[in-house]
Formats: structure tokens, C-alpha cells, sequence
């Protein structure tokens, strides 16, 4: 057992898989939790993906060995300050953040070194758009990365801890810099969300178009945008606005380029065309191969399935 207890600190769908994981694999002890969503804790406990809930982050937490914020980055530094003064010397922070620099920017400075409390950044390259509880599901981190950024000083049992607990969700691992995941997850990840948000947007509120036939057409394309649209507003809104240098620059490059194809277009280019659709088609075959694109997974995974009942019983 890697653990003793657990607390996670946001029961959504990030928090809630690795609880699955945590319970069905026999990580740790016990799993407590705290969601200001007092519904999302409640299902929790029915699951039994979670021992018990908590009335504040600070009691969940309490002679906690690890606890895990999942909760959207915007309040990570307002519970790392709840939580400090009931952590124990040796107890492990770690986060699960889509942005890094900013993530550890709000943590650390809570911490100070004499307390022994050790705080591991990290972010499960995993994901879905839907939201809670039941959305989570145990598979869903399989054969994804896990990328942990460690701050200086980390003491490498810890580290190697919650490197165990990741690689028990058949993640794998990758370390690197703050500085260069915010940098790669910005052209992986915020830029097609902010590209969607924006297409969805504008087809949306486009004039002389009939709504309900965008809708009942929507599988030509439109269906694919609108599923990373679809992702939670509050999560998304904050990492835009925490990784904003970098996103600013790739928006201005995407905007380069579009202006680029509609020259092609308009001076019927089609050499051009057909050379960057070759190479994107190239792109999604690389992707197939990596095995980074199984919709067929997330089908199986629909609330009320198999597994959580399992747990429950
Ligand atoms: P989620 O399903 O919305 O879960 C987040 C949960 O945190 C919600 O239940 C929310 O409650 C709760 N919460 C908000 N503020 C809180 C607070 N102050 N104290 C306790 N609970 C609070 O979101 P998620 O997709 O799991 O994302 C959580 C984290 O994972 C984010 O930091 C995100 O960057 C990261 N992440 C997400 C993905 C993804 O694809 N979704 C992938 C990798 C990493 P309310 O709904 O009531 O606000």
C-alpha cells in the first residue's frame, strides 16, 4: 500500500478517476474527500469510490499522507493556505493542473521548508469534457502520460510515490520544467479548446442560418468542435487566463496561417491546399499509431456502468 489516507480535494472527473483508482487498486487505506458541490461528495460515498467526505478541505486533509487538489487551478492557492496548518511533516500536496507554472506559482509559497510538507506538482494528460463524480471512470487514464514537473529540492521518495500511484492508472511517466509543459500543452491542448470555443461560437450565432439544421447536421464537422467545446467554462477560463503569454503568441501565429489558407483559397492554390491537408493526414495517422485516439474507450464509460457498481456492492 503506497498510502495510508488520501484526501482529494475536488471529487469532478479528474479527482473521481483517480479515487476509482485508488480504491480498486488498493493504493491506500482510505480515501477522503471534500467538493464544494456537497451532491458530488455524497455520490462519492454511494459509489464507494470514497471512504467518506469532509465539511472543509482542511478537516479532509487532516493526517492526510498525500492529498490531491483536482479542483480548477483558479483556487489552488486558497486551499494550499487552508490546508498547511493540518498537514502533518512528510505529507505529499500533489495537483493534477493543466498548467503548471501558475499551479506552482499559488502552492509553493504556502509551504515553508521547515513544515516537511512536500508538494509535487503533476498533470494527468487525460481527459474528457464531461464534469463530476460519475463522469470519472477507471480506465480513463490508461496508456496516457502523466507529466510531473518537481520543484527543487524534491526528496525522491515522494516523488517516486506519486510517480507509483500514477503508474498504477497504466499511466506513463515524463518529467519536465514547468516552463516547457505550459509551453507544449499550449499548442497540444489550449489552442484546439480555444479554436473550438471560437468555432462553435461563430457557426452558433451565424445569420441566415437555420439553428436547428446546424444541429441536425452538425456530424459533417461541427459534432467534433462542439465535443472539446464542451468542455467545463470555469476550468478553461482559468487556464487561458494563467498561461496567457504563451496562448497570445499561438493565437497570433494561428491567425498568420488562417489568413494564409484563405489566400489559397482565394487565388485557388490548390497545390498549397492539397500539400497541408497531405501533411496533416500524416499528423492523425501519427496519432492513431501512438495510440492517443480511442473514442471507442469513452463509449464504454457512460455513469452508471459496470465498474462503479462493482464498487458499490
Ligand atoms: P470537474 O469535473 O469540474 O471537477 C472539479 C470539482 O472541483 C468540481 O466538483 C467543483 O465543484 C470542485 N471545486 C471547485 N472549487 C472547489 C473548492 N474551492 N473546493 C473544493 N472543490 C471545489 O473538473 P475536472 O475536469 O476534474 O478538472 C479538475 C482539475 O483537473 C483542473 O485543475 C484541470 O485543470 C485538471 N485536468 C482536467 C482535465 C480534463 O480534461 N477535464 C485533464 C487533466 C487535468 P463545482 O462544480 O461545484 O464548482
Amino acid at each position: 500500500m503506497l498510502f495510508n489516507k488520501v484526501a482529494i480535494i475536488g471529487i469532478g472527473l479528474i479527482g473521481s478517476s483517480l479515487a476509482r483508482v485508488l480504491k480498486r487498486n488498493e493504493l491506500c487505506r482510505e480515501v477522503v474527500v471534500f467538493d464544494t458541490n456537497p451532491d458530488y461528495m455524497r455520490k462519492a460515498v454511494e459509489l464507494k469510490i470514497a471512504d467518506a467526505y469532509a465539511p472543509s478541505a482542511a478537516e479532509a486533509s487532516k493526517g492526510a499522507d498525500l492529498v490531491v487538489l483536482s479542483t480548477p487551478v483558479g483556487v489552488y492557492g486558497k486551499l494550499a493556505e487552508e490546508i498547511m496548518p493540518v498537514l502533518k511533516p512528510g505529507a505529499i500536496i500533489t495537483d493534477v493542473g493543466s498548467i503548471k507554472k501558475f499551479a506552482i506559482e499559488q502552492i509553493l509559497p504556502h509551504i515553508p521548508p521547515q513544515s516537511g510538507v512536500i508538494y509535487i506538482p503533476g498533470h494527468p494528460v487525460a481527459g474528457t469534457e464531461k464534469s463530476g463524480p460519475e463522469a470519472g471512470f477507471y480506465e480513463l487514464f490508461e496508456g496516457r502520460w502523466c507529466i510531473l514537473t518537481p520543484v527543487e529540492n524534491t526528496p525522491q521518495d515522494a516523488l517516486q510515490k506519486v510517480a507509483e500511484m500514477w503508474k498504477s492508472a497504466k499511466m506513463r511517466i515524463d518529467f519536465m520544467s514547468p516552463e516547457h509543459h505550459d509551453k507544449v500543452m499550449a499548442a497540444v491542448s489550449h489552442l484546439p479548446h480555444l479554436i473550438a470555443f471560437s468555432i462553435v461560437g461563430t457557426v452558433a450565432d451565424l445569420e441566415g442560418y437555420e439553428q436547428q439544421e446546424i444541429i441536425k447536421y452538425s456530424a459533417s464537422g461541427f459534432r467534433d468542435f462542439t465535443r472539446i467545446a464542451g468542455s467545463d467554462p470555469t476550468m478553461w477560463r482559468d487556464i487561458l487566463l494563467n498561461n496567457k503569454t504563451t496562448i497570445l503568441e499561438l493565437i497570433q501565429r494561428f491567425v498568420e496561417d488562417l489568413i494564409a489558407l484563405e489566400r489559397n483559397i482565394r487565388w485557388d492554390e490548390g497545390d498549397k491546399l492539397f500539400e497541408l491537408f497531405a501533411r496533416n493526414r500524416k499528423i492523425r495517422k501519427e496519432v492513431i499509431e501512438a495510440k492517443q485516439d480511442d473514442p471507442e474507450i469513452l463509449k464504454l464509460f457512460q455513469p452508471g456502468r459496470k465498474e462503479d457498481n462493482k464498487l458499490a456492492k
